[in-house]
């Protein structure tokens, strides 16, 4: 089937009470890991590249393998997502790349870095909504700012800064109101990359509760939680044992994505423990097999492991056993259905 737009999913996902993971890729193998995973569990996918992601393997890689990716899974719905779009101009790219959906994160200004004021993110993320919805293709858009960086993107702001961007309920239901976008992404004290929190999160840290109170104002709009991968102590242990160097950290638990799931959230990213699961695979060969040179002995493993992982994820946050349940819709048919609610 075709690639299809990720509104699609995330309408099913609402309709059924579930979650879904969206896994960002850069290679081939990444992206076999996650189809391999979807097949073993029946799981409709979200795939995500970044603009980090599109300038280390270039659109057209990207593109063909998971056009690839969708003749190999015919079964499968897939959506194609970029992630963290910095403008107007990056979203039309991915666009006119067959993304099947697009994020305009309008929180940070153009950089990738500097937070933004609302009337440029309202602004930016209208016109991404106004090109996007022509072509049937979704956006995410976002409200306030995460922490951490990640692929060269975000506001580095350290733990306590965080607070001081989470999203507020109210101006998260106005902006809904004034960009018409598909699912907003929402702060709530997560960061990207792997040093999330100190210690194992509390509702101090991690408020679940801005979750719930923006669902209560924005039933029909599908939140999405950024940076919420659970960083893994064994995932850590793995590599710490063979050789790495990784100081103690904690993400996001997986039994706070269910309760978000419960109030609204529909796609959660999830990177970082990708990455950890690879990692700890190729040093744990590297370090009981020194004299290996063959790529494969160490990215086959390597693979193996990132899809035990996707497997885990698509279990837990319910995704599993719905991909020949969600309907098939394509960009076509999302488009005439944008343009009659515009009427
Ligand atoms: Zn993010």
């Amino acid at each position: 089937m075709p690639l299809i737009p990720m509104r699609v999913l995330l309408d099913h996902a609402a309709e059924h009470g579930y979650g879904l993971a969206a896994f960002n890729v850069n290679n081939m193998e990444q992206i076999q890991a996650i189809m391999a995973a979807a097949e073993n569990t029946n799981s409709p996918v979200i795939i995500q590249a970044s603009r980090g992601a599109r300038s280390y393997s270039q659109d057209a890689y990207l593109r063909h393998l998971m056009l690839a990716a969708a003749e190999l899974y015919p079964k499968i719905p897939i959506a194609m997502h970029l992630d963290h779009g910095n403008s107007v101009a990056t979203c039309i790219s991915a666009i006119d790349q067959k993304f099947t959906s697009c994020m305009m994160d309008g929180s940070l200004q153009e950089d990738g870095k500097t937070p933004s004021s609302y009337e440029y993110n309202v602004s930016v993320t209208r016109e991404v909504v106004e090109y996007a919805h022509r072509r049937g293709v979704t956006v995410e858009g976002e409200i306030g700012c995460l922490g951490g960086i990640e692929d060269d993107h975000g506001a580095g702001l350290s733990e306590a800064e965080v607070q001081a961007h989470l999203t507020d309920p109210g101006q998260a239901e106005q902006f809904v109101a004034d960009t018409g976008v598909d699912a907003l992404a929402v702060a709530i004290g997560t960061s990207h990359g792997a040093y999330k929190f100190k210690k194992k999160p509390t509702s101090e840290v991690l408020k679940m509760d801005i979750i719930a109170e923006i669902h209560r104002r924005l039933p029909n709009t599908h939140l999405v939680m950024h940076g919420s991968s659970s960083v893994p102590g064994e995932l850590v242990d793995l590599i710490n044992d063979y050789g790495g160097d990784i100081p103690e950290t904690y993400g996001v638990p997986i039994e706070e994505i269910q309760e978000g799931i419960k109030h609204g959230v529909r796609k959660v990213n999830i990177d970082t423990d990708n990455r950890l699961a690879i990692t700890g695979a190729i040093r744990k060969v590297f370090k009981e097999k020194p004299s290996v040179f063959d790529p494969r002995s160490y990215l086959k493993p390597a693979r193996e492991a990132m899809q035990r992982l996707c497997e885990e994820r698509m279990i837990a946050l319910g995704q599993a056993g719905n991909a020949d349940e969600v309907p098939i819709l394509t960009l076509e048919d999302l488009a005439k259905r944008y343009e009659a609610e515009v009427r």
